[in-house]
């Protein structure tokens, strides 16, 4: 049996950097007043067919749709916002129109094609600012992005801005882009073809030189936002500049959902090929009245953390405690013995490693080598009778005795030495 394709297990060599990930979280966004939520895996299909829109990608072909025993139709939620925004519905969490900060870390689900970067399971962070139209929270949003990355000592990327407007401003420009790319269809790349008339904005988005040359002269979003929206647009860009952020402004950055509006943005690292946006994100001001809520404006983003690990593992330095305690016992006797100095172990937080073998005490030593351990306890009859516990320290070759008594009083202060 194996795992599905492009769904991987985390093994625990690889899951340290993902403890690291969730407390660099914990402590960069409790700080900044931002709030855990967890929504379940599932919802119903019609929450993203009404959110994310019905020509994005994800719609088109990336999600996981089954019926369940009760004929439901429910997906494999492929991003976090769509179910907080719904959540924020279900629960009236803006109610007198408090602010909600709310972050993730939680595995989402597409179907495409898995390559380096790219899985069918795979795990965003996001932040969601919800409750706010001032551009303030769309650069609060972005520095904390910004934050989070440089505590993961991840500082080669670039911060890449935009304004898209209403869905209103788009569906106008839409109509002139198509107008001016149609008699160019046969020069576009294949996949701008196919986008030609549904998804037509995304092809600004198109990695291809030759659409992009096209593109160089073609009507630009900019020209069909409204007055409001431009300004909005310069707010963030100067309180991006007060907080001493460097971004470049990209206006072919469009996003692949359709609830964006007014600003998006994406951080791109340099890894190569299709998979260089680490996080992605931007303002949606009518998400949350489109499924069926009040008008409650956010801003917010997601970082891809299988893509982000590309970049960041090398410097990730994880520091793992040292295994204290080899505990190596001859006899039934002694394995009940031992059972006095584990809650005390535990209470000091002091690694330690049962060897529940029946294995006699050289074999438990070389394993004891083997796992690096910094010592070895031996417990025998001996030790039992004479409630004693003898100690090997591993690196030194010595051995000592201790009543069991001195032993746990002294626990705390051995730990402290080797710390
Ligand atoms: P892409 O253009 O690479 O498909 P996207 O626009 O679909 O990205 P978003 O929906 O904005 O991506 O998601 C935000 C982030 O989540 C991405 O920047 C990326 O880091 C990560 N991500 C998206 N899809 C995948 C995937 N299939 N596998 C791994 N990470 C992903
Ligand atoms: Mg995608």
């Amino acid at each position: 049996m194996q795992s599905i394709r492009g769904m991987h297990d985390i093994l625990p060599e690889e899951i340290k950097y993902w403890q690291y990930i969730y407390l660099a979280a914990i402590e960069t966004f409790e700080i900044a007043s931002y709030q855990e939520i967890r929504t379940p895996l599932l919802e119903n299909t019609a929450l993203f067919n009404r959110s994310i829109g019905e020509n994005t990608d994800i719609i088109n072909k990336e999600m996981y749709t089954f019926k369940d025993r009760g004929n439901r139709d429910l997906t494999l939620r492929p991003e976090g916002t769509a179910s907080i925004a719904r959540a924020v519905i279900e629960h009236n969490l803006c109610n007198n129109h408090q602010i909600q900060r709310l972050w993730y870390l939680a595995p989402m689900f597409r179907y495409e094609r898995p390559q380096h970067g790219r899985q069918r399971q795979f795990h965003q962070l996001g932040i969601e600012c919800i409750g706010s139209y001032n551009a303030m929270a769309d650069a609060e949003t972005i520095y904390l992005a910004q934050y989070f990355l440089n505590k993961l000592q991840c500082t080669d990327y670039s911060i890449e801005i935009n304004s898209i407007g209403s869905i209103k401003d788009r569906s106008r420009y839409k109509l002139d882009l198509q107008k001016y790319l149609i008699p160019y269809i046969d020069d576009l790349d294949q996949e701008s073809q196919t986008r030609l008339f549904n998804n037509t904005i995304r092809i600004l988005d198109s990695k291809s030189q030759k659409t992009q040359e096209i593109l160089n002269y073609a009507p630009k979003l900019i020209n069909y936002l409204e007055k409001s929206t431009l300004e909005h647009f310069e707010e963030v860009t100067d309180y991006l500049e007060s907080l001493r952020i460097q971004y470049t402004i990209n206006t072919k950055i469009v996003r692949g959902l359709d609830y964006y509006n007014k600003t998006a943005f994406e951080i791109k690292s340099p890894l190569q090929g299709t998979q260089d946006t680490i996080c992605g994100g931007g303002r949606y001001d009518n998400l949350i009245e489109q499924i069926g809520g009040p008008q409650i404006p956010a801003v917010g983003w997601a970082i891809g953390i299988e893509r982000l690990l590309l970049i960041a593992k090398d410097q990730i330095k994880i520091q793992s405690q040292p295994l204290y305690y080899y505990i190596a016992t001859e006899g039934y006797e002694a394995k009940k013995y031992i059972l006095q100095i584990i809650p005390i172990l535990q209470k000091y937080q002091i690694k330690f490693e049962i060897d529940f073998t029946n294995s006699n005490f050289q074999k438990q030593l070389k394993r004891a080598n083997k796992k690096r351990a910094i010592m070895c306890l031996l417990i025998s009859s001996y030790e039992v009778e004479n409630n004693s516990i003898t100690i090997k320290w591993l690196q030194e070759y010595q051995q000592e005795s201790y009543h069991i008594k001195d032993f746990l009083d002294n626990l705390k202060n051995i730990k402290q030495k080797y710390h």
